[in-house]
C-alpha cells in the first residue's frame, strides 16, 4: 500500500511537471461515415513521460480527475482542438471536419466554464458549429439542473453535444429527453460482441432507434471488423470510430489518412 501511494504521488508530481513541460498533447481518431467518408475526429490526451514513453489515459486521466490537473489538461486538449478547427478551416480540403472534445464532470461543474468556453471561442476564432463536447451519464446525472442550465448557455454558443459510452451508465429516460443533445455514442463494449452476443446486438439497436426517434445522430465506437460495421450500417447506424478505420493519431498521420 505504502508502495503503491508512493508511485501514485510520483506520478502526480510527473504529470503536474509533464504538463508544464509540454508531454501532454492530443492525438486524433477519425470518425467517419457509412461511405467512409472522414467527417471529423475525436481528441484523445496523450502522455509522453520522458522516462517512461507512453502513459495510457486509462492511468493519467483519472488521476488527473483526483488531483484538479484534469482543469489544465482539459484547457490544453481543447485549446489544442480550437487552434486545430481554425487550421482546418483554411482549407476546403479540411473545412468540413468536426472535432469531438470529452469534458470531465470536474471541468464541466467549473462556475464559470461556459465563460472560459466562450473565450477560449472567441480567442481562436474557431467555427462554434464545428466542435462537439463529449460528455457521460455519469456527469450529468451527478448534478442534471447544472448540466440542463450549462448545456443551454453552451448551446447558443453554437457547440454541439454528444452522449459518451451511452448505455454504459445509469441512463434516465426521462433526463435524456430533457437534454440540449445532437448525438449519443454507442459504447465499445457493446459494439466488441454486437455479432456474437444477443443481448449487446439488442442494446445497439435499442441506442439506434432510441437516438434516431430522438432525431439524434449515433456513432459506434470501437468498430474493429468489417462484420461489426456491416451489421451497425444495416441497423441504420450514421457514424463509425474504431481501429477498423484508424487508431488515434498524431496530427501529421491523420492528416496524411484525410
Ligand atoms: P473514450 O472517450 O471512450 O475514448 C475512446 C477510447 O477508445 C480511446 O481510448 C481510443 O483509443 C479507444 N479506441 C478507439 N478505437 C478503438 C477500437 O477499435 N478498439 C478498441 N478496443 N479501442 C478503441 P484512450 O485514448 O485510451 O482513452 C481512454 C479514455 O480516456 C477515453 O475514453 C476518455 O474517457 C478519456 N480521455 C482521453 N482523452 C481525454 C481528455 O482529453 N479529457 C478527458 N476528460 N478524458 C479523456
Ligand atoms: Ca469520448
Ligand atoms: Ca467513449
Amino acid at each position: 500500500m505504502q508502495q503503491a501511494l508512493h508511485a501514485r504521488s510520483s506520478l502526480e508530481v510527473d504529470l503536474r511537471l509533464g504538463l508544464a513541460n509540454g508531454e501532454l498533447f492530443a492525438h486524433y481518431q477519425a470518425v467517419v461515415d457509412p461511405q467512409g467518408k472522414v467527417h471529423g475526429v475525436e481528441a484523445l490526451a496523450r502522455w509522453n513521460h520522458p522516462e517512461r514513453g507512453a502513459i495510457s489515459p486509462m492511468e493519467f486521466i483519472p488521476l488527473a480527475e483526483q488531483t484538479g490537473l484534469i482543469l489544465p489538461l482539459g484547457q490544453l486538449i481543447l485549446r489544442a482542438a480550437c487552434e486545430q478547427l481554425v487550421r482546418w478551416a483554411a482549407s476546403t480540403k479540411t473545412a468540413h471536419l468536426s472535432m469531438a472534445v470529452n469534458v470531465s464532470a470536474r471541468q464541466f461543474r467549473q462556475a464559470d466554464f461556459v465563460d472560459q468556453l466562450r473565450e477560449l471561442l472567441e480567442r481562436s476564432g474557431a467555427e462554434p458549429t464545428r466542435l462537439k463536447l463529449e460528455l457521460t451519464e455519469s456527469l450529468v446525472l451527478d448534478n442534471v439542473a447544472d448540466t440542463i442550465a450549462k448545456m443551454h448557455a453552451i448551446k447558443l454558443l453554437g457547440v454541439t453535444f454528444s452522449m459518451d459510452d451511452f448505455g454504459t451508465g445509469y441512463s434516465s429516460l426521462s433526463y435524456l429527453t430533457r437534454l440540449p443533445l445532437d448525438q449519443l455514442k454507442i459504447d465499445r463494449i457493446f459494439v466488441a460482441d454486437v455479432l456474437t452476443n444477443r443481448a449487446d446486438a439488442a442494446i445497439s439497436r435499442t441506442i439506434m432507434t432510441l437516438a434516431h426517434s430522438m432525431g439524434l445522430e449515433v456513432v459506434a465506437e470501437g468498430v474493429e471488423t468489417q462484420a461489426q460495421q456491416d451489421f451497425l450500417v444495416a441497423e441504420g447506424c450514421d457514424q463509425f470510430q474504431g481501429y477498423l478505420f484508424s487508431e488515434p493519431l498524431p496530427l501529421a498521420k491523420l492528416e496524411a489518412y484525410l
